[in-house]
């Protein structure tokens, strides 16, 4: 059971959002309010002990981390205490009693109106290549959808029968120290006859866990790092309320060969000794397969060599940045002796070239 989904929460709900689900659902589900009724003390147990884990900031970062927390396994070997469930239902009846109490002041705060189903998050890896091309991605995720047995009520119509809360009444009393309050009872909302009970199919809570699969409309050229937005995916709304959406991160794979900076691709193009020298017109891999660079004579070493349009598509504009160059001179390793004597011939030639001029001139002043 996920806690998460228990309480309607997102995983990266505030303490605030927590404690708001929480009280809401508990005031749903209290015992007081649906005495006899099985499914609802069952659901209010539950939602009690993801309460005690989800409530407390440290239990909940264990929780995110190891996914369970049962005093089974963290017992005294991280010295953390056990879960004592008694104490948290009497804990929890507490600060519904409170609750209850002020509602009999009339200060009930709008239960049950519509409330926005949370957002999900989640991560889609591409590769490279897929990242160039965008296109539509299936993700496959878990997501709280309104239950069909009840359409998301939480309650089923069964044949009209005495509300045993109020034994046919209507109304129940509550006696808090030397008063006495008389209220609308909460089980058959004051009719005395109850003609409906908890749904089985969502144990009351009007909706269901279900794994769904979304389609994520990916732009060409998406980055690394980018939070695509699928609206109303999300978990189903309440009592109305619209849907959540998907924010879904997007991982580009790195490319072994290109390195992207903006819609650039930076590209490091080795040239052999004579190419740089004499000039020469390369093959190189682009994105959608080779290109012909013309190395112009004389080039140096890290030299950049820009073609325009050649680059990744922009996610804004599908306008394709540039594919820059870099070049890399590579000495050749000589292991035959023409090879050898032709070097010595050409440094015969050219050693007259002031390579090393600034030396010279510094040497020269003393
Ligand atoms: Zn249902
Ligand atoms: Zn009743």
């Amino acid at each position: 059971m996920d806690f998460y989904i228990l309480l309607g929460v997102d995983r990266a709900a505030s303490l605030d959002d927590v404690k708001r689900a929480y009280r809401r659902l508990a005031r749903q589900f209290h015992p007081d309010v649906n005495p006899g009724d099985g499914v609802a003390a069952g659901r209010f147990r539950e939602i009690a002990q993801a309460y005690e884990i989800l409530g407390d900031p440290g239990r909940r970062r264990r929780y995110d981390v190891m996914g369970v927390e049962s005093p089974d396994q963290d017992g005294p070997a991280t010295g953390f205490e056990g879960f004592d469930f008694s104490a948290t239902i009497h804990a929890v009846q507490q600060s519904t009693f409170g609750d209850l109490f002020a509602e009999v002041f009339g200060a009930d705060e709008a239960r049950g109106g519509p409330e926005r189903g949370a957002d999900l998050h989640h991560t889609l890896s591409l590769s490279f290549a897929q990242a160039m091309a965008g296109g539509e991605h299936r993700l496959a995720l878990m997501r709280q959808d309104i239950c069909e047995g009840c359409a998301g009520t939480g309650h089923a119509s069964i044949a009209a029968a005495r509300c045993p809360a109020c034994e046919g009444d209507g109304m129940v009393r509550s006696a808090r120290g030397h008063m006495v309050f008389t209220r609308p009872c909460g089980r058959c909302a004051g009719s005395g006859v109850l003609s409906q009970q908890g749904c089985q199919a969502c144990g009351g809570l009007g909706q269901v866990r279900r794994s769904d699969a979304i389609v994520v409309p990916v732009p060409a050229g998406v980055a690394d790092g980018a939070r695509l937005r699928v609206a109303s995916r999300g978990n189903a709304g309440r009592a109305g309320g619209p849907p959540g959406d998907v924010y879904v991160a997007v991982r580009v794979e790195e490319h072994p060969l290109f390195r992207r900076e903006r819609d650039d691709l930076h590209l490091i193009v080795p040239v052999a000794v004579h190419e740089a020298v004499l000039g020469a017109r390369v093959d190189i891999p682009v994105l959608d397969g080779t290109a012909r660079l013309r190395v112009p004579p004389g080039t140096q070493t890290g030299q950049r060599i820009r073609l325009r349009g050649r680059g990744a598509p922009s996610p804004r504009d599908g306008r394709r940045g540039d594919l820059v160059a870099e070049i890399r001179v590579t000495l050749p390793r000589l292991l035959d002796e023409r090879s050898k004597e032709l070097l010595r011939q050409f440094g015969e030639i050219n050693g007259r070239e002031k390579v090393r001029e600034q030396f010279e001139r510094f040497l020269e002043r003393g």
